[in-house]
């Protein structure tokens, strides 16, 4: 029986993990000169981090966990995201106790039992950082502007679409001006927007069904509800993505329904990923601390999906830094294939990358070998090369050749900018 990985899984191959190697420092750097340090937390949870953290009500919690009872009798869940556990993890350390702001980044997989189909996966990959701490507008746009960094950096041209959902005081009547609206137009309405409109009538205005868009196109908006504070705080994020350059669309669909959730909300899309066209989104979440059991802290972070990212990558024929230079030795007989494994391990240690056979084969099926590895360089030593103590070195990006003595082959592979490791 052949074995295959689980549906909606990917292996990711040498070939594949250039890229996103390359993609993860890219991250890794615009989040140091944010000051972001990377938090890793467990895979899995306890199952109500989630169910608290994420809200019962919501898609992932209610169909889409990989939840399962362990030997102990403890129900645990694969993290099917990343904010929850941060914010479990800020708790348990009393991170809030050590310094008013933290500021944290994670890169990792995420697990979502959701239908998979093109860019979306059962295991998938997230980046996203959250910043603990302050409830600052600043705090608010210097978020996206990490996101639209990382995005411009890479290469992806992205629009951005943001929103306040208000705060827990404004929203009440917000709801109530909702809820009217929608028994207004019940009968348009999908059946599972219909329970929604008692139950959670915020995530009617971010349903995909058309019946649905079509009946609350005239929905009144949060934005024309938002309380004084709130008011201000969208109004000076704004003002300060203004400044920053970075262009929005005001976007009144952009809802959360959750009461943890407030002020601030955004996501961007691309053009460039058809129907699941998400690449990330984030916002404000002031009661999340509080809801998992901490002290009220507000909060703003984003998370975005790498798979997504890559696809748009691929699709704009992103170069990516191809594989650093390297080096073949050539070995023809008993002692100077002995040579090229000592020295193989010589280089290694001297930060160079060396590949040699191991197979005994001929010098045309090396030299045919290290042509198929893309090799920068091949050092072909045989009987008189060991008796001279010196290699033939080819360079095989320009087709040239010459004698380097075995002591100064470190040294003639890293010798200019040109030939660097
Ligand atoms: P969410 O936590 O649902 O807001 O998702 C944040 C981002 O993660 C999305 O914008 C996507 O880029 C990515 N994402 C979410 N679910 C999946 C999935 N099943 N497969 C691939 N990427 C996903």
């Amino acid at each position: 029986m052949a074995y295959k990985s689980v549906k909606g899984t990917k292996d990711l191959l040498p070939q594949d993990t250039l890229a996103w190697q390359h993609v993860e420092q890219v991250i890794r750097t615009v989040m140091e000169s944010y000051r972001y340090g990377e938090i890793r937390t467990p895979i899995f949870e306890e199952t109500a981090v989630f169910a608290r953290g994420i809200g019962e009500e919501t898609d992932i919690v209610g169909k889409e966990m990989y939840t399962f009872v362990d030997k102990g009798g403890s129900s645990l869940t694969l993290r099917p995201e990343m904010t929850a556990p941060v914010i479990r993890s800020y708790i348990q350390h009393s991170m809030g106790e050590q310094s008013s702001l933290n500021k944290l980044y994670y890169i990792g997989p995420m697990f979502r039992q959701e239908r998979p189909q093109a860019g979306r996966f059962r295991q998938f990959h997230q980046f996203g950082f959250e910043c603990i701490g302050q409830q600052a507008p600043e705090c608010d746009a210097e978020i996206i502007a990490i996101a639209a960094s990382i995005y411009q950096r890479l290469g992806i041209s992205y629009s951005l679409k943001l929103n306040s959902v208000g705060d827990p005081f404004c929203r009440p009547r917000y709801k109530e001006a909702l809820q009217d609206f929608l028994r207004g137009v019940y009968d348009h309405l999908s059946p599972e927007s219909q329970r929604r409109t008692d139950t959670n009538p915020m995530r009617v205005l971010d349903s995909k069904d058309e019946r649905d868009q079509v009946a609350t196109a005239n929905a009144p908006v949060i934005l024309d509800y938002l309380s004084d504070e709130s008011r201000a705080h969208f109004d000076r994020t704004c003002a300060l993505l203004d400044e920053l350059g970075i262009s929005y669309t005001l976007d009144p669909r952009l809802v959360r329904g959750l009461d943890y959730y407030t002020m601030t909300a955004f996501e961007f899309v691309s053009t460039d990923l058809g129907s699941q066209d998400a690449l990330g989104g984030g916002g404000r979440y002031d009661g999340l601390v509080e809801q998992l059991g901490g002290k009220h802290t507000p909060a703003v972070g984003f998370a975005a999906g790498m798979e997504r990212l890559l696809i748009v990558m691929e699709k704009n024929g992103y170069v990516f830094p191809s594989s650093a230079p390297s080096v073949y030795l050539v070995g023809m007989d008993d002692a100077s294939r002995a040579w090229a494994f000592r020295s193989a391990i010589d280089l290694r240690t001297k930060g160079i990358a060396t590949e040699l056979d191991y197979a005994g084969r001929s010098l045309k099926a090396q030299m045919r070998e290290a042509n198929k590895l893309a090799c920068t360089f091949v050092a072909i030593v045989g009987e008189s090369e060991m008796a001279a103590g010196q290699a033939q070195v080819k360079d095989m990006r320009k087709g040239t050749q010459e004698s380097v003595e075995f002591s100064r082959l470190a040294d003639y592979f890293t010798k200019d900018t040109e030939n660097a490791f």
